[in-house]
């Protein structure tokens, strides 16, 4: 890899080297990772713990789950409800405020928040009257203002130009397409019809409408995808010029999401095809000029990533990447998860749940932890590890010669390189970042082998 994060080779792997590393293991979007979370607090005590956000100079980011869909993608991973009734959308977001309610009261002073991010589910399921109302209750309860940077997930099937305006008319400037995959065989096997010209229409109009920044998510690992379909899928993204590219992995994993029982196994890459298909995106977009970011992210030179990235700014948290530091992470609505101060909370992820604790007029969450100091010491080190493909040894809490030992078959592996004061990522050991943080990680134990995680390869 050339110093400015372009390629210029991209590595081939062995069969057993691919082997020693298919395992499963976090994302690491936060330290100890959610399975490993030891849960020592009540609504009552989180209650307590959000009154920092009062007297905290911290920026603080909203993240607002909005869960419902017209229809269920057989791959998808994420907290979702399929239903086709506005009504069910109005009683949530009447719960939603309630949610607030109890925010504004547990926070004091209201914090300004620098940054607020709509996920779900499908955002732009909410007609335009539910986004606005949606948005108001917001605005009345937290300090968003038009420095707040707002973006929206919006799937290209259900997009309309009125529904574009009024996202940018409250100020959202940011808007990510979930693609996927723009093969038919794919999308059949993926339960997700959305032909080309339709993403291409909709990519068009959130540019005429001013949105400043586009993003395409791009899975890799999919039913029924060869080399010959992901190369077409990623041209057809490159065509479009996006902004930033997010290329995740498919997680199959159903016994956690049963729906994905639906998808044959017989039709999933196998290991050594997800990796060539990862490797070729890689190749594509570094080669199109996008530096690549993190573990499955790719972004224009120019984009805020790629600058915090250079100048070693670049940070990780339950939204991703991200270029501030220290902030807040407020989560709002079913699954969504918080990091305040050292705490980390998630809420139900199903309805029923969630709806009955805010009913009791407690703030719904199902499970939380409090980071030690060795958490906060190795979650520095991870963070680094993940954002900056080196780890400076000075990040390492402890003796260093363990984790000399713990590194030494993925130095002999062409993964990392020592120097006199860091460990050094090679474009190869890229590839696998995720398994790079595991010597690092004091949870990862005997059940790791079991269906906790997705495979990290
Ligand atoms: S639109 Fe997104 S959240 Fe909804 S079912 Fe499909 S993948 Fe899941």
């Amino acid at each position: 890899m050339r110093a400015d994060g372009a390629f210029v080779s991209v590595p081939e792997v062995t069969p057993a080297l691919l082997s020693r590393y298919d395992v499963p293991g976090p994302r690491y979007t936060s330290y100890p990772a959610v399975p490993d979370w030891r849960g020592a607090f009540d609504h009552a005590a989180w209650a307590g713990h959000l009154a920092v956000l009062g007297t905290s100079a911290a920026p603080l980011a909203l993240y607002v789950h909005l869960p419902f869909c017209a229809s269920r993608c057989l791959y998808c991973g994420c907290n979702a409800t399929v239903t086709t009734r506005a009504e069910v959308v109005d009683r949530y977001l009447t719960r939603l405020y309630r949610e607030l309610d109890m925010l504004a009261n547990a926070m004091g002073e209201r914090a300004h928040v620098c940054e607020m991010h709509w996920g779900g589910g499908t955002p732009n399921f909410l007609t335009d009257r539910q986004c606005e109302q949606l948005f108001a209750r917001l605005q009345d309860t937290f300090g968003i203002d038009a420095r707040t940077e707002c973006s929206v997930e919006a799937d290209p099937r259900l997009v309309t130009r009125e529904q574009l305006r009024t996202f940018r008319q409250l100020g959202f400037s940011r808007i990510s397409y979930g693609v996927q995959d723009v093969d038919e065989a794919v999308q059949e096997a993926i339960g997700r019809v959305q032909p080309v010209s339709m993403v291409r229409d909709m990519v068009e109009l959130a540019r005429t409408e001013g949105f400043a920044s586009l993003n395409l998510d791009l899975i890799y690992g999919l039913p029924r995808q060869t080399p010959g379909s992901f190369s077409r899928t990623i041209e057809t993204a490159l065509s479009m010029a996006p902004d930033r590219v997010a290329c995740f992995g498919y997680a199959h994993v159903p016994w956690m999401k049963a729906h994905q029982k639906r998808i044959e196994e017989s039709t999933l890459p196998r290991a050594s095809e997800r990796f060539a298909l990862f490797r070729d995106a890689v190749r594509r977009f570094t080669n199109g000029g996008y530096r690549w970011i993190g573990i499955d992210h790719f972004a224009r030179p120019e984009d805020p990533l790629s600058l915090a990235a250079d100048a070693g700014r670049l940070h990780r948290n339950f939204m991703g990447y991200t270029t501030r530091s220290g902030e807040h992470l407020l989560g709002i609505g079913t699954s969504s998860i918080s990091e305040i101060d050292g705490w980390f909370a998630q809420n139900a992820a199903d309805l029923g749940p969630w709806q009955r604790e805010i009913d009791a007029h407690r703030l719904p969450i199902a499970r939380g932890h409090v980071m030690s100091d060795d958490d906060r010491q190795r979650g520095t080190a991870i963070a680094h590890l993940m954002c900056n493909a080196e780890l400076p040894f000075d990040l390492f809490p402890g003796d260093i010669e363990p984790l000399v030992d713990a590194y030494e078959q993925c130095a002999a592996d062409g993964l990392v390189r020592f120097e006199s004061d860091r460990l050094t990522v090679t474009p190869l050991g890229r590839f696998f970042l995720r398994n790079l943080a595991f010597p690092l990680d004091a949870y990862r134990g005997a059940a790791d082998g079991t269906r906790r995680f997705s495979r990290a390869v």
